[in-house]
């Protein structure tokens, strides 16, 4: 027998545990399924410094704070991965990788979404350590150091740019000879005195120590004649893109701009009435914690709307 519930919250990032906090204070009783990476992408960074009220505080520590919030406020939080989602009947129905069932009158979608990474064995050593794909979390941690930027998208090119703002130098490695990004946006680089852009080229290596664990420099091949270059930096940031995780929702659910859940204009609403999107599944834009925590509540007071509105 599948568990109703009215509200099904999936995802344990910011969006989904604030969606979780105010659906419960809703009196909602709303179940939450924490999937594969209990916490999120927070759970991957250090320092958090960005969180307000909160001068610096660590990612999983944050998350761990969200999760009990979340829990006292009356949310049922269950450690297990939503793996199949049936949003053409009504109500919804999940099923969990342990076989568990779910009949859901409304869903909030906060599966987040996951930075793409190349897959070298020395981004995976030093991640966390000086690799990262995140400047507003972690380029404050490279004052006055030489920095490298890895992509040519929209993304790249916004992380290069405001990396200046702590950079001595910041390096830009792209593997063609044209961005990717938005025009505006490469005229701002291109003019920025702080930014070289390294044409053709592909990250090979990154280089360290071990004793502190940190970053040295980078190896990088040159794709037009194969030549081999090495610069030194303190920081190497992985821009090739963000992927939402959206296996859930495909084909079931409008998606735009690379697989982002559509939402309606200032609002979490998905394509289908009482299922509703927030945090990095829907945000191609801003990406923060904050955001998606706000978007998380937005998300929790729409579902509240829409059961009480509900013809049943
Ligand atoms: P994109 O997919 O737009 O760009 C990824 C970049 O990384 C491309 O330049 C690509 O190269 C490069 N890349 C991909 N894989 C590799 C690899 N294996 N090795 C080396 N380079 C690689 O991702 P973004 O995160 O930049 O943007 C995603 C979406 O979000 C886009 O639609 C973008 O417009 C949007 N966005 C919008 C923003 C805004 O409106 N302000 C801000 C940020 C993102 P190549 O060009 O050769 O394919």
């Amino acid at each position: 027998m599948p568990e109703k519930t009215k509200l099904l919250i999936i995802g344990s990032g910011p969006a989904g545990y604030t969606a979780a906090v105010y659906g419960s204070r809703a009196l909602l009783e709303p179940i939450l399924l924490q999937g594969i990476q209990p916490g999120g992408q927070l759970t991957i960074t250090t320092e958090v410094e960005n969180w307000p009220g909160v001068k610096e505080i660590q990612g999983p520590d944050l998350m761990t704070n969200l999760e009990s919030h979340a829990k006292s406020a009356g949310t049922k939080i269950i450690n297990e991965t939503i793996i199949k989602l049936n949003l053409k009947k009504y109500p919804f129905i999940a099923m969990s990788e342990g076989g568990n069932q779910y009949e859901a009158e409304s869903i909030i979608l906060a599966t987040g979404a996951q930075a793409k990474w190349l897959g070298l064995k020395s981004e995976e050593k030093y991640k966390g350590f000086g690799v990262s794909a995140c400047a507003t979390c972690d380029g404050f941690f490279f004052r006055n150091e030489i920095i490298t930027v890895i992509g040519g998208g929209n993304t790249a090119v916004e992380e290069a740019l405001f990396l200046t703002n702590f950079a001595r130098k910041v390096i830009l490695i792209h593997r063609r000879d044209t961005l990717r990004a938005e025009k505006i946006l490469q005229e701002r680089l291109f003019k920025n005195p702080k930014v070289e852009v390294i044409w053709n080229s592909q990250l090979k290596e990154i280089i360290g120590i071990d004793n502190p664990l940190s970053v040295e420099g980078i190896k990088i091949e040159n794709l037009l004649d194969k030549k081999e270059l090495e610069i030194s930096c303190k920081g190497v940031f992985i821009a090739i893109g963000h992927a939402p995780s959206n296996e859930l929702i495909i084909n079931q659910l409008e998606t735009h701009n690379g697989g982002y859940v559509v939402t309606k204009p200032n609002s979490t609403e998905t394509s289908i009435p009482g299922v509703f999107a927030a945090g990095d599944i829907t945000d191609f834009k801003y990406r923060q914690a904050v955001t998606a925590a706000g978007m998380g509540c937005m998300a929790a007071l729409e579902a509240e709307k829409f059961l009480a509105e509900k013809i049943v």
